[in-house]
């Protein structure tokens, strides 16, 4: 009732035979189950594919047994057996997939179809419901509306329809089987968290939790000197207030017993300051303070936040990995560091996750959660979960330097300090004010590891220009300064005092401009407010189109909460993504075509596939993108 063999070397085929159309009877039931059986244990097998004799894929369940007591396997636990399996499954659909057989097919992790195929859930049309999964999974993959529709209606669908719905990956005109063990044996070395549409994921209820980095310490090596204050924010600190605010017990973990103690000082005073002004009683027993790992051994979680320097991260987690019981889980605040390299030295990879809080963190709403490839489900529930209960704006993200929030910040940024160079506005944009605010030397030390600027780079070999492309330094010269922003009490503004918040132009700003401009012989022009926009906004928008390729950000809409909720993006524009919408598609990508022309040095005005197809398909509302993003790496 179906055939088992090994093709190309690697790929278990399981080709369904029960003429005429595979129907899932008991004895279909049983081979499939020991089939699976067969690929997940041989070591040789790195993939699966099920198929259908006779190009017919499954039309569903024996209905002849209906009346009967049930014989062998019963179909739901078979499915979702092959769902939690470690290894790639893909359908390949000729002929039919329907009820059962759909079913079949939604607990694959890739499905192939044959255009000539077709799909349905008709169960409603004998009067039951698609029983064996279908409710869950197919809301699960395409929405809501569209899954109702299709289960009350029974309706059957071409395979063109569903490539747009999302319910295939692939159309071909070819063998479907075929294509089906080529495209499983692409899919061997990609993450199948993602693929599982049901995402068994109940969270962890989370009790106590450590918090490692709580108060900032002076800066090392030579930027010691600038006997930096310590400024309210600092992430450790903000999460340890967030935690104990809604009842978590708390350890919180320092270096040194000096910094521990103004940490201490500074956690108890924020708390106390909060609850007095939500009316409640400050939860100080909650909290202890350490400098000693040993104490985190009964912990659930952790909550890295130490430096942003990726070797002494790595260290923390092995350190971690040594004192803390297995199933506690890891999460680093990373700004943007690979939280897989994290993973990868611990002794639980499925137990890290990103939580990416904003600062300050006890007053922003917006928490990232990173899913690594290797974050189990239950992790990255249990961090959303987490997240809520801190009363967070959750959005999932994968896993790329900068993740959503930041990694689109860079060519925005990036135009911003271009326009600087070249231009004469004054300092009218909020992106310096708010770089002041975050920290020069955090960008700083970013570029430093990424080798676009530090000791080892010659600055004028050749001038303004870094890994091929256009690079203005004026930041990094601005760090060397020692001008770190707001903490430092001078950044791109000068401040009344160290952490004070009133910016006023800085002459000396001013003159390290001129200076520059002049060496590089920059003939500074008037720049007008329509540039400016266009070129920090699209080129934000641009990345957020790339992001949404990627597989990184599910939907434009997580993009555009991300912005609103973390980034100060005004909410009457709705988001980057939908103020692109308005603006219109067609506008966006014309005017990024006319500056990556005028500046072809720049990568990130090269307007993005996407929103090229997104134009050439009549520029859809941001609501309908979804639809025109068809990627086989989601990074969630
Ligand atoms: P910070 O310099 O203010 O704090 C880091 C703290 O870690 C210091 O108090 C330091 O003493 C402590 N520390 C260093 N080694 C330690 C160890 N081995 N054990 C315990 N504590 C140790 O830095 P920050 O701005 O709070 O950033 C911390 C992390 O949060 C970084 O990864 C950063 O990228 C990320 N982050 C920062 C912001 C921001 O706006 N500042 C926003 C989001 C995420």
């Amino acid at each position: 009732m179906a055939r088992y063999e090994l093709v190309k070397r690697s790929v278990a085929l399981i080709t369904l035979t029960n003429p005429p159309v595979n129907a899932l009877s008991s004895a279909v039931r049983h081979a499939i189950a020991k089939s699976m059986e067969c690929a997940l244990s041989d070591p040789k097998v790195t993939a699966v594919v099920i198929c259908g004799e006779n190009g017919s894929f499954c039309g569903g369940a024996d209905i002849r047994e209906f009346a009967g007591p049930l014989k062998g396997p019963p179909l739901v636990p078979l499915l979702d057996a092959i769902e939690a399996g470690e290894k790639p499954v893909v359908a390949a659909i000729e002929g039919v997939a329907l009820g059962g057989g759909f079913e079949l097919a939604l607990v694959c992790h890739y499905r192939i179809a044959h255009s000539k195929a077709r799909l349905g859930l008709p169960e409603v049309t004998l009067g039951i419901l698609p029983a064996a999964g279908g409710t869950q999974r197919l809301p699960r993959l395409i929405g809501i509306s569209a899954a109702l529709e299709l289960i009350t209606t029974g309706r059957h669908i071409s395979a063109q329809e569903a490539l747009k719905l999302g319910i295939v990956d692939q159309v071909t005109e070819q063998n479907a089987c075929e294509v089906a063990v080529e495209f499983a044996l692409r899919a061997v070395a990609k993450p199948l968290l993602s693929r599982r549409v049901s995402m068994p994921c109940k969270p962890r209820e989370i009790r106590s939790a450590a918090v490692m980095g709580i108060k900032r310490e002076c800066l090392h090596g030579h930027e010691q000197d600038l006997g930096m204050v310590p400024s309210l924010g600092t992430m450790g600190r903000g999460i340890a207030v967030c935690l104990a605010r809604v009842g978590i017990s708390v350890i919180a973990v320092e270096s040194e017993n000096k910094l521990l103690e103004t940490g201490r000082q500074m956690v108890i005073g924020m708390l106390e300051r909060d609850a007095k002004r939500r009316g409640v009683s400050a939860s100080l027993n909650l909290l202890k303070f350490t400098i000693s790992l040993q104490d985190l051994k009964d912990v659930n979680l952790v909550i890295e936040a130490v430096f942003e320097d990726m070797a002494l991260k790595k260290r923390v987690f092995q350190e971690l990995s040594k004192v803390c019981r297995p199933a506690t889980l890891f999460c680093t605040n990373t700004s943007g560091l690979d939280v897989d390299a994290l993973a990868g030295v611990t002794d639980r990879p499925h137990l890290v996750v990103g939580m990416h809080f904003f600062s300050p963190a006890h007053v922003m709403k917006l928490l990232e959660v990173v899913c690594g490839p290797r974050s189990s489900s239950e992790t990255i529930a249990t961090a959303m979960s987490l997240g809520k209960r801190m009363g967070k704006v959750r959005v999932a993200v994968g896993n790329c330097p900068g993740f959503v929030g930041n990694r689109m910040l860079k060519p925005y940024i990036d135009q911003a300090t271009f326009l600087l160079e070249e231009g004469d506005f004054g300092f009218a944009m909020g992106v310096f004010r708010m770089s002041d605010l975050a920290g020069l030397d955090v960008g700083w030390r970013v570029w430093k590891e990424s080798g676009l600027t530090g000791s080892d780079v010659d600055p004028e070999n050749p001038p303004r220009r870094r890994q091929g492309r256009r690079y203005c330094p004026i930041p990094d010269m601005v760090c060397e300064k020692g001008r770190f922003g707001q903490k430092t009490g001078r950044g791109w503004y000068m401040y009344d005092k160290r952490g004070g918040t009133n910016a006023k132009p800085d002459p000396l700003i001013q003159i390290l401009l001129e200076t520059y401009r002049s060496k590089y012989g920059i003939q500074p022009h008037n720049i007008s407010n329509q540039e400016i926009i266009e070129r920090c906004l699209f080129a934000l928008a641009n990345e957020g189109f790339r992001i949404l390729e990627d597989g990184i950000a599910a939907r434009p809409e997580d993009i555009d909460v991300i912005y609103l909720f973390g980034y100060g993006f005004p909410r009457h524009r709705g988001g980057p993504m939908f103020y692109a919408s308005m603006v219109g598609l067609e506008r966006v990508l014309e005017r990024l075509e006319h500056y990556h022309q005028a500046h072809p040095d720049v990568p990130h005005l090269k307007p993005s596939p996407l929103l090229k197809k997104l134009v050439a398909c009549g520029s859809p509302p941001v609501q309908k993108w979804r639809e025109h993003i068809k990627t086989m790496h989601s990074h969630l």
